[in-house]
């Protein structure tokens, strides 16, 4: 009877998909850091969005603080890969901590962007989502030159002094369709609107979106593994449905698939998002050979082959620790 239940059944497995390059770096960062000074080493917020990187995180000795002023004075504490305001770095050299800055270089590229052209005076639109840790960060290094772009109303309300200096620059996590709408209703407004000098989208979200188009293409279901407050996850799971996927849902854990989603689905998509460990697809995979999906096929539409290197002011102190 299994072989009848297998029938027509098949898994399409996206990649790119999971770790990228900045997650990686700042997981190892906490993993080196603990190794080094030893428990506790606090973290301001979750390093990269996800709960099980998270919950490891804590079971080996990190301490998840939302601000500076948690930490004990002397203590190390480590910068999420979303970056940090320059505000917050200045509280957190006030209060005598010894930080290393696990902000993803792709993040620090966009607040370079930033100081650059609050510099020369520009008007800054600032797509991004409200109330995200990284477009905090980003804007609170010019709040005064940026306005932050997020719903139709935020379009409407951008205040303009000059148009010759006007620029958009964006969150890394977005979608790449969505954005390029925004902009578009952007220019309608303010033509002289300016691009950013290069894409501000990291590689590792268009890569996994460029993946998951052509998944969701060609499935009936896709489930997508992350966490609810990733965005380049949650990103992932709205791109496959315009991709054509009838259905597309977001699990943290295999714990989490719902059997009456496979009424009727012949093809399952699976792909993860950037701070996924790619434990946690292997059990997805197991759910689904359990249940007759074993058959797997993996969708590939790039190669990455991007490494970091570690925050400098840790590889200094594991450098004379020798
Ligand atoms: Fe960096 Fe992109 Fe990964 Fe964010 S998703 S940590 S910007 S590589």
């Amino acid at each position: 009877t299994d072989i009848k239940n297998t029938a027509g059944k098949k898994v399409l497995l996206a990649s790119p998909r999971g770790y990228c390059a900045g997650v990686d770096r700042a997981v190892i960062a906490v993993e080196k850091a603990l190794d080094h000074y030893g428990s506790p080493v606090y973290v301001r917020k979750q390093i990269v969005h996800n709960k099980h990187v998270v919950s490891s995180l804590e079971a080996r000795g990190a301490i998840f603080v939302e601000e500076v002023d948690e930490v004990p004075p002397g203590s190390v504490l480590v910068f999420s890969a979303h970056g940090v305001s320059p505000a917050v770095v200045a509280a957190a050299a006030e209060r005598g901590l010894n930080t290393i800055d696990a902000t993803c270089p792709l993040v620090t590229k966009v607040h370079r962007e930033v100081q650059r052209f609050a510099a020369e005076d520009y008007d800054i639109l600032l797509i991004g989502h409200e109330g995200h840790e990284e477009v905090e960060g980003t804007a609170g290094e010019a709040p005064h030159a940026v306005q932050i772009i997020d719903k139709d109303d935020s379009i409407a309300a951008a205040k303009v002094r000059d148009p010759k200096k006007l620029i958009w620059l964006s969150q890394t996590t977005l979608s790449v369709d969505e954005t390029m709408e925004t902009v578009l209703k952007l220019r309608e407004k303010h033509p002289t609107l300016q691009n950013p000098p290069s894409d501000d989208i990291c590689y590792a979200t268009q890569n996994r979106q460029v993946a998951i188009k052509k998944v969701g293409a060609q499935s009936d279901l896709v489930i997508v593994v992350g966490s609810a407050n990733s965005s380049n996850t949650v990103r992932l799971v709205e791109v496959a449905l315009d991709a054509g996927a009838k259905a597309s849902h977001r699990v943290d854990f295999a714990s989490e698939i719902k059997e009456e989603w496979f009424e009727g689905v012949e093809t399952v998509g699976v792909s993860s998002g950037a701070s996924v460990p790619e434990e946690l697809v292997d059990e997805v995979l197991e759910y689904l050979a359990n249940r007759g999906y074993g058959d797997v096929r993996t969708v590939q539409t790039a190669e990455e082959d991007i490494q970091f290197s570690l925050p400098a002011e840790l590889r200094k102190e594991l450098k004379a620790a020798g």
